[in-house]
């Protein structure tokens, strides 16, 4: 299949203008799904084209006339044209269960059948004809024939509904990529805000569990609707605004204009952790902003991903921290998310945060740039430009930019013209540095005698917020400073402990001294500010990944300092860490046993020292090789610390048993028939595969090249086909994924996420590295390839 590329963009975008859309989808039929679209456009060239996925019985008229030319399968080429036109396309659409188009999902806990458009970059012409391209922005009609027992929801708010039939009001222009409609028996729970209706809806068998968080979800939607209503000049741009929990999203959630999508995991069964409640309360910040930028103003092609992604992501956190109370929100970000970006940062495929429209030449390269650097460096970028120019400058040039491209596009040019006018400081020479140019820098700590210098290596500009503590990492004085290429001496800090950016104002890599780290190794778990340990845990993460910290160095640090522990997302992501990348990448794979075991210990000694109960025993569910210890929990339904399990932490504790080889196929079975959800049926899956035995793997294999398997499906099993204790096992299954991969990621580009993810988890020696080296001098399509090309230059 072809992919859109800048140029046909470009060329279609300049003759093009005036598109409007009434669409027409009929979900009657189980088997395909009518789609019926009157687009509507002018037009200054003879001829242009509208995309379309796989459509059946396609009929194409062209302002009253048949069309005859011939449909590939891809696009539907129009002829012709005059400088005003009409064109319907009638077709037939399959649905999907991989994520990508109109997926449907049957409840296992109910049978009751949800089906949703889940699109994105590419993905709306497998629901519809289209222009799929951003820059063609265009209000949407649609009518919907569901079950007349259903609730369908869409971008805006329903005009008519009778019987079988949904018409939602027009809406005001719109990107293509964010088109939405979610149709099935919702539960669902709304309300009015601001002068909006507005609600939230969960597939019914989830009605407990959004009840049980309703309240909460609903403070938060309002306060940070008030939140952005008292900083944005522009009033919300849309006339509803539902947030529906849809099943297997692959995204943690999408911005559709007026009906934001999230993952259904947000409203987990059992309990729910503050941690969990923290980062969820920042997705909704971070969606809700997303009405402003990348839907108000969108991006005009794909290299200003960033745009509404890091701005998004910032605001994401900065808001559920200032205006829904969700303190510490930042303590999340350093641990969690700035170390994937300095990863990221580090690859050949590292690009600049706003690359240049050429550097992504296609639809499928700007795919692969939903990453770390889009996200979290350029986040990161904004927390220290925000740090640099201030709020209110920084907002005074957000609103300019905001009010003059509304519902229409704009690009980084845009932005820095507007927030460069908005400050007296130069943004321009900020925005090339540290926008136009990839790679980090690194901030260092050196001694002249005594006294602590520090010194940047690299090419941009920092201010952040320096620490000084005694030997016992007791705070004894802070400040600010500016360090570009002058080194900064800290007279009167000599022979203190020193960290530099321990707030986390800037992104860069901190290398503290040897006076300074060694301090860290002995004291890290008494420091009391979480931000502060936060940053050196991070740094500790970041340097074993690049082999300037030894791991037994690493896992000392994690003995001593990890039982001590008391920030829930410290002690989750260091476990995940640890287990993850640090023996993926560091640890030959005999010794994967033994580190599970440290860590397990490391855990106990957290939970004997009354450590969070909740988060210490889902951690040492992922790493005891106790199988007594396992079973004790299973049948007393409770921890030895008295934990109840939860089917979140039952589910790990199931997993981990049968990946020890202590529960056979039988007593996984009735886990499931005791769960009866779909998050049981997945982690039976799981369970299944993970079993430490030839027939286990080999049925496990099967399940992954069903034709069909969905998205979710194909993730659990993946998660226990191949972990880190299981190398010499599983060893057979990596030529065959690799073999099988090309294959796979013909579905979708977000089918070929979800099997780049599934990566074998197991430490490659030399020569299972060359293999993968071997696979991608073939023929491996554009995003699988980037995964596969990262997995390499991570590991090696
Ligand atoms: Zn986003």
């Amino acid at each position: 299949m072809p992919s859109l590329t800048l140029a046909e963009a470009r060329t279609r975008a300049a003759q093009l203008s005036d598109v409007s859309y009434d669409v027409e989808i009929d979900l009657t039929d189980l088997q395909t799904f009518g789609s019926r679209v009157t687009v509507r456009f002018a037009c200054t060239g003879p001829e242009t084209f509208l995309e379309l996925h796989r459509g059946q019985d396609v009929t194409v008229t062209l302002n009253g006339a048949p069309v005859d030319a011939a449909y590939d399968g891809a696009r539907i080429p129009l002829t012709g044209l005059a400088e005003r036109n009409e064109v319907v396309v009638d077709a037939r659409l399959p649905y999907v269960s991989d994520g990508d188009g109109m997926h449907t999902f049957t409840d296992p806990a109910d049978g009751e059948r949800y089906v949703s458009a889940y699109v994105g970059v590419d993905i709306t012409q497998r629901v519809f004809a289209c222009f799929d391209q951003v820059d063609l922005k265009a209000p949407i009609t649609l009518r919907v024939v569901a079950d007349p027992a259903w609730t369908v929801l869409s971008n805006s708010a329903v005009a008519m509904n009778q019987a079988d039939m949904w018409e939602f009001a027009p809406t005001p222009p719109i990107p293509i990529d964010l088109f939405v409609l979610c149709a099935g028996p919702w539960h669902s729970r709304t309300f009015q805000h601001g002068g909006l209706p507005m609600g939230w809806h969960a597939r019914r068998s989830l009605a407990a569990e959004l009840d049980r968080d309703f309240d909460e979800l609903r403070r938060i939607t309002e306060q940070c609707f008030d939140h952005y209503a008292g900083i944005f000049d522009e009033p919300f741009p849309f006339d509803t605004y539902d947030q529906v929990l849809v099943p297997e999203l692959n995204w943690g959630a999408m911005e559709n204009p007026g009906c934001v999508t999230f993952r259904d995991e947000f409203i987990p069964r059992g309990r729910i952790t503050e941690g969990e409640r923290t980062s969820r309360a920042m997705v909704i910040a971070h969606e809700m902003s997303h009405m402003w930028f990348g839907d108000l103003v969108t991006q005009t092609w794909w290299e200003d991903i960033w745009l509404n992604e890091s701005f998004a992501e910032y605001m994401g956190f900065q808001v559920s921290e200032d205006a829904a109370g969700f303190a510490g929100t930042w303590v999340g970000f350093q641990i969690t998310h700035k170390p994937r970006a300095l990863v990221a940062d580090r690859r050949r495929s590292t690009h600049p945060v706003a690359p240049l429209p050429e550097d992504v030449p296609d639809v499928d390269t700007a795919s692969t740039n939903f990453d770390a650097i889009s996200y979290v460096k350029g986040a990161s970028a904004l927390r220290q430009l925000v740090t640099w120019m201030g709020d209110e400058d920084f907002l005074a040039g957000v609103n300019a930019h905001l009010t003059k491209h509304r519902f229409a596009n704009a690009t980084l040019a845009d932005l820095v013209d507007a927030l460069d006018a908005a400050s007296p400081r130069e943004v321009r020479a900020w925005a090339e540095v540290w926008l136009r140019q990839s790679g980090h820098d690194a901030i260092r700590v050196e001694r002249d005698g005594d006294v602590p210098v520090l010194v940047r290596d690299g090419i941009r500009p920092h201010r952040f917020l320096v620490t000084a503590y005694d030997d016992a990492l007791v705070e004894l004085d802070r400040r600010v400073v500016d360090l570009d290429v002058e080194p900064v001496r800290l007279d009167g800090w000599a022979g203190r402990v020193v960290v530099p950016n321990a707030h986390g104002e800037t992104f860069a890599r901190v290398q503290l001294d040897e006076l300074s780290w060694s301090a860290v190794e002995d004291g890290l778990g008494a420091l009391e500010d979480d931000l502060a340990r936060s940053v050196l845990w991070a740094t500790a993460v970041d340097a074993v990944a690049t082999r300037d910290l030894q791991v037994e160095r690493y896992l000392a640090l994690v003995d001593r300092h990890l039982p001590a522990e008391r920030h829930v997302d410290l002690i989750s992501t260091v476990v995940e860490a640890t287990l993850g990348p640090v023996l993926s990448k560091r640890v030959p794979a005999h010794d994967a046993a033994a580190v599970h075991e440290r860590v397990a210990v490391a855990c106990r000694a957290g939970l004997d020292a009354g450590g969070d109960p909740v988060t210490f025993s889902r951690a040492l569910a992922l790493a005891s090789r106790d199988a007594e210890e396992l079973r004790r929990w299973l049948a007393d339904q409770r921890t030895d610390h008295d934990v109840a399990l939860d089917p979140q932490l039952r589910w790990r504790v199931v997993r981990r048993l049968a990946g020890l080889g202590e529960l056979d196929a039988r007593a996984i079975e009735e886990e499931r028939r005791r769960d009866g959800t779909s998050n049981g049926d997945l982690g039976a899956a799981t369970a299944l595969a993970s079993r430490p035995t030839e027939e286990a793997k080999a049925e496990a294999w099967a399940v992954l090249v069903e034709g069909d398997v969905s998205n979710r499906r194909f993730s659990a099993v993946a998660a226990g086909l191949w972990p880190a204790e299981q190398a010499e096992l599983a060893a057979a299954y990596l030529p065959r994924y690799l073999e099988a991969g090309p294959r796979w990621a013909a579905r979708g580009p977000a089918f070929s996420q979800v099997v780049g993810h599934a990566f074998p988890a197991f430490h490659l020696d030399d020569a299972q590295l060359d293999l993968l080296r071997e696979a991608l001098a073939g023929d491996v399509p554009t995003v699988l390839r980037r995964y596969w090309q990262d997995v390499l230059d991570d590991r090696t």
